[in-house]
C-alpha cells in the first residue's frame, strides 16, 4: 500500500469515527469524488439526499455536494444543522438566475406559473410556484392547471420537457456548463469504439445531442435503467462521478463517458475538507425562515407529483 493510500485510509476511518461520535450523517451527491461516495452513509441525487436529511435521526448533516443542495436540506430539515464542507462549492447554473431577476420577469409576465428546477437557490425557489427535478419535470408541468409555464433556469431541461407536454413551455436561458458542453462528436467517437453500447443521456444535455439517446433520464433513472437493462455496454452523458456506483453495482457491464464531463464544483470537496467540517462543525448553511417557508411550499407541491422515470 502506498503512503498516500495509507493516509487516505486513516483519514476515512477518522471521518467515520467522528460521524459516529457526533450523531451526524454523511450524504454525498452522485457527482462527488469516488473516495467521498465510498464512505458516505447515503449517496443519491440532490432531492433524495434532502429527503433523507428530513427523515433521518441524525442532528448534523454533512452534505457533500454544492451550495443549493445544502440549502434544500435546510429547507426540508429546519431542525438539523446542515454543514457544507466547502463553502465555495457552488453551481454555475443555479447562479444564472437570481430572485431579483425572477421577480422582474414575473412583473413583466404576470399569471404564468414558475417551475423551478431544484438546482436553484432557496430564494429562487421561494419566488416559484412549484419545483421540479430532472426525473419529474414532465409530470410537474402536466400537473399545473395553466396552459403556459415558465421553467427556470435550465433551457435544455425545459426544451426536453416541452417535447413531452401539450403545455406551452417558456424557458430561462441558463444551462449546466458540464452538460451543455457535450457535443454529438463526443458521443460519435465513443459510439465508433463501442457500437453496441446504449447511449443514456441526462436532460441537461443540449437538444441536438439528446436526439442521439437510447434513453433520457435523471441520475437516479440511470442507476435503475442500467441495472435492469440486458445491454452490457453503456455510454453515459452526465458528470463523471456517476461511474463510481454504476461500476460498483454492475460489475458485469461496461460504462464509458465523454472525458469533457467533469464539474469542477462537484470535485472541489476533498476528504480533508470533510474531516475538518465534521471536526469543527462548520461551515453551517442557513436559510432565513421567511424564505425557507416559501421554498418549502414549492418543494412540497413537487413531492406530491410522481416521477417521470
Ligand atoms: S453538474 Fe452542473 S448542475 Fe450540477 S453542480 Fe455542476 S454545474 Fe451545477
Amino acid at each position: 500500500m502506498s503512503q498516500r493510500e495509507e493516509y487516505e485510509n486513516s483519514l476515512k476511518q477518522e471521518i467515520r469515527q467522528l460521524i459516529k461520535e457526533k450523531n451526524a450523517i454523511m450524504l454525498a451527491h452522485n457527482y462527488q469524488r469516488d473516495e467521498i461516495q465510498e464512505i458516505a452513509d447515503v449517496t443519491g441525487d440532490s432531492l433524495y439526499l434532502s429527503q433523507v436529511s428530513a427523515d433521518c435521526n441524525a442532528e448534523i448533516i454533512i452534505f457533500c455536494g454544492v451550495h443549493f443542495m445544502a440549502e434544500s436540506a435546510c429547507v426540508l430539515a429546519p431542525d438539523k444543522k446542515v454543514i457544507l464542507p466547502r463553502l465555495e462549492a457552488g453551481c454555475p447554473m443555479a447562479d444564472m438566475i437570481t430572485a431579483e431577476k425572477l421577480k422582474k420577469w414575473k412583473a413583466e409576465n404576470p399569471g404564468i406559473p414558475i417551475v423551478a428546477y431544484v438546482n436553484t437557490t432557496a430564494e429562487v425557489k421561494a419566488e416559484s410556484d412549484i419545483c421540479c427535478t430532472s426525473g419529474n419535470a414532465i409530470s410537474v408541468v402536466n400537473s399545473i392547471e395553466a396552459d403556459e409555464v415558465m421553467m427556470v433556469p435550465d433551457q435544455n431541461l425545459a426544451q426536453h420537457t416541452a417535447k413531452h407536454t401539450n403545455k406551452k413551455v417558456r424557458w430561462w436561458k441558463g444551462f449546466c456548463p458540464t452538460h451543455h458542453i457535450l457535443k454529438k462528436r463526443d458521443l460519435n467517437k465513443l459510439k465508433e469504439e463501442h457500437p453496441d453500447a446504449k447511449i443514456i443521456l441526462h436532460p441537461e444535455c443540449p437538444p441536438d445531442v439528446l436526439e442521439m439517446a437510447d434513453h433520457i433520464c435523471s441520475t437516479s433513472g440511470m442507476y435503475s435503467y442500467c441495472k435492469e437493462s440486458t445491454a452490457k455496454k453503456f455510454i453515459m452523458g452526465t458528470e463523471i462521478g456517476i461511474l463510481y456506483r454504476l461500476r460498483k453495482e454492475n460489475q458485469d457491464k461496461e460504462f464509458f463517458l465523454p472525458e469533457v464531463m467533469i464539474c469542477p464544483n462537484m470535485k472541489v470537496t476533498t476528504l480533508e475538507d470533510v474531516h475538518d467540517a465534521i471536526k469543527n462543525l462548520e461551515p453551517v448553511i442557513t436559510v432565513p425562515e421567511e424564505i425557507r417557508v416559501k421554498a418549502w411550499s414549492a418543494l412540497d407541491k413537487m413531492l406530491k407529483v410522481p416521477r417521470d422515470n
